[in-house]
C-alpha cells in the first residue's frame, strides 16, 4: 500500500511546487484525508481496533476509551497536537527494532502502531486534517444503535407492535423525490436491527417520527432521545452550517449523550459516540458534513460488486479490468465529461395565464409567457405543487404554482406559505397564502425540492437537512 501512497505523495510534491496554468502559477496541497475509521487508522498508523481492549483508539485525543463516555464536548478531551504526534512516531519506529518490549508498552500508551503512510506530506497535519466520516458515524453506527434500542424498548412497554410499524412504513406514500430503492425496509426481527443502505436509513429516521405519531406513541424520553440524535444528524448532514448552529449542535450531543446514558447505560455506548464530538469540531475547520464524507466515493464499489459474481482467480486484475471498462465507457458516450449534467430541461406546455403584472419590470409580456411542466435544472426535478426553501435562516417556503418561461429564463411563480414548527414530528405544519412572488433557480437558498405530506388533514413539509436548529 505504501507503494500506492508514494505515486500520490510524487504527485503533491509536484503541485507543491507549483503547475503553471495559463501563465499563472498554482500551488495545490493535500486539505483533508477522510475514510471509513478503520482504514483511516490503519493508513495513519494507529490502532486498528475499535474493541475494548484496545486502550488508545482515537486519532484525535488521548482519551482512555474506557472512559469515552465521561466525555461531552471536544474540548473537554485531552487533544492531540502535531509536534507530540510526530515524536511519538519517530520513537515508536525507533523501538520497534531496537526494543519490542518498550515498544509494545508505549504502543499500547499512545495508540500508535507504526509511523503514518502521510505523515512526512507538507503541510498535512494527521491530526487536523484526517477526518471521521459522518456517514460511517451516523448512519452506519449511532442512527442504527438509538433506532433499535429506542424501538425494542417501545415494544417491551406495548407501545408499539411491529406488524403494525411495518405495514405503517410500507404503505406510507413516500415523496416522489425519494427513489423506491431508497424505501426503508420492514424490521425482520423484533430486535428491530436494521440491514439498510445509508440513504434508506436516513430516510426511515426522516419519517421516524410520522410513523411514531400514527402509532399513538407519545413523546416518551426513548423517542426524546431518537429526536436529540436525529436533529444531530440533520446538522452534520447538511449542505451548509453556521457557527451559531454548530454551537447549538454541541449542546445537542452533550443532551443525546446524558440521555442516552440514562436510558441504555454506558453497555451501549459506542466508540462512534466519542467521534460524534470531534466531527462537530471538524465541521468548523473543514466545512460542512455532506462535503467532507465518503459516501460517493463509496458509491464506486458498486462496480466491483457488480463483478464479484464473476470473479474466481485473480481479483486485482478484474477490478482493474472493471475500472477500465467504465472508464472507457464514459468516455464514449459522455464525451469524458462527467455524468452530471448542468443544463436545463422542460416541456412547453402552453401560453401561461397568469397575470403578468407579477413581472414587475416587464409590461407587455402577454405572448412571451409559457408554463414549464418536468423542468430539471442542475439534475433537480421540479413541477408546480412543490414546495421548495427561499431562506434557511428564518425559514421561508414556497409553493410552486406553475413554472413559467420569460424571455428564456425560467421562473416559478410561488405562493407564499405560513409555517408553525411541529416538535412532535418535527415537521413544518402550513398554510398555502395567497400572496404571490415570483424567483428563479438562483435565488433559492437550498435547491431540493422539500418533502411534504398530508398528515390527519393538514399540510406537513419537512426540511431534510437544515443548518436551522430545530427544536426538539
Ligand atoms: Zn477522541
Amino acid at each position: 500500500m505504501s507503494k500506492f501512497f508514494d505515486v500520490l505523495k510524487n504527485d503533491l510534491k509536484l503541485l507543491q511546487s507549483g503547475i503553471e496554468i495559463c501563465g499563472k502559477l498554482f500551488h495545490g496541497y493535500l486539505y483533508a484525508f477522510h475514510a471509513d475509521a478503520l482504514a483511516l487508522h490503519q493508513i495513519l498508523g494507529f490502532k486498528k481496533s475499535f474493541s475494548p481492549f484496545v486502550i488508545k483508539n482515537c486519532h484525535k485525543c488521548n482519551e482512555d476509551s474506557r472512559s469515552y463516555h465521561k466525555k461531552v464536548y471536544h474540548e473537554q478531551c485531552s487533544l492531540r497536537t502535531f509536534k507530540e504526534h510526530i515524536e511519538r512516531e519517530e520513537k515508536i519506529e525507533l523501538l520497534r527494532t531496537s526494543n519490542f518490549e518498550k515498544y509494545q508498552a508505549l504502543s499500547s500508551e499512545w495508540g500508535i502502531n507504526h509511523k503514518g503512510m502521510l505523515s512526512d506530506i507538507k503541510h498535512f497535519n494527521p491530526i487536523r486534517d484526517s477526518l471521521f466520516d459522518p456517514m460511517h458515524v451516523l448512519f452506519e453506527g449511532i442512527v442504527v444503535k438509538e433506532i433499535q434500542l429506542m424501538l425494542t424498548s417501545l415494544m417491551r412497554e406495548k407501545l408499539i407492535q411491529r406488524e403494525k410499524l411495518n405495514n405503517c412504513l410500507q404503505s406510507f406514500k413516500y415523496h416522489r423525490s425519494i427513489k423506491t430503492s431508497e424505501y426503508p425496509k420492514a424490521f425482520s426481527s423484533n430486535d428491530f436491527n436494521v440491514k439498510s443502505t445509508s440513504k434508506s436509513l436516513f430516510v426511515l429516521a426522516l419519517h421516524l417520527p410520522i410513523f411514531l405519531h400514527l402509532q399513538g406513541v407519545q413523546n416518551n424520553a426513548n423517542v426524546k432521545c431518537f429526536k436529540l440524535i436525529l436533529a444531530i444528524t440533520k446538522i452534520a448532514w447538511s449542505q451548509r452550517v453556521s457557527v451559531s448552529t454548530l454551537n447549538v449542535c454541541k449542546k445537542l450531543i452533550r443532551n443525546h449523550q446524558i440521555l442516552f446514558l440514562e436510558l441504555y447505560t454506558n453497555k451501549n455506548f459506542i466508540p462512534k459516540m466519542h467521534m460524534l464530538l470531534h466531527v462537530v469540531d471538524q465541521l468548523k475547520t473543514h466545512g460542512p458534513g455532506r462535503h467532507i464524507s465518503c459516501i460517493r466515493q463509496e458509491a464506486k464499489h458498486n462496480v466491483i460488486k457488480q463483478k464479484k459474481l464473476y470473479n474466481y482467480k485473480n481479483l486485482s486484475y478484474s477490478v482493474g479490468e472493471m475500472f477500465c471498462m467504465e472508464l472507457t465507457y464514459n468516455f464514449f458516450h459522455f464525451n469524458g465529461q462527467p455524468k452530471f449534467d448542468v443544463s436545463e430541461h422542460y416541456k412547453i406546455v402552453g401560453e401561461s395565464k397568469i397575470c403578468t403584472n407579477i413581472f414587475k419590470e416587464d409590461h407587455n409580456l402577454n405572448n412571451s409567457l409559457f408554463t414549464l411542466s418536468d423542468v430539471v435544472i442542475n439534475n433537480k426535478s421540479y413541477r408546480a405543487g412543490d414546495f421548495i426553501l427561499k431562506q434557511e435562516e428564518k425559514i421561508t417556503i414556497l409553493f410552486i404554482e406553475e413554472i413559467v418561461l420569460k424571455s428564456g429564463k425560467i421562473s416559478f411563480v410561488c405562493k407564499k406559505v405560513s409555517n408553525n414548527y411541529n416538535k412532535r414530528i418535527m415537521t413544518y405544519e402550513c398554510n398555502i397564502l395567497c400572496d404571490i412572488i415570483c424567483i428563479t433557480y438562483s435565488e433559492l437558498e437550498m435547491p431540493d425540492t422539500l418533502l411534504s405530506y398530508y398528515i390527519e388533514k393538514k399540510l406537513h413539509v419537512m426540511i431534510p437537512s437544515s443548518r436551522y436548529p430545530e427544536i426538539i
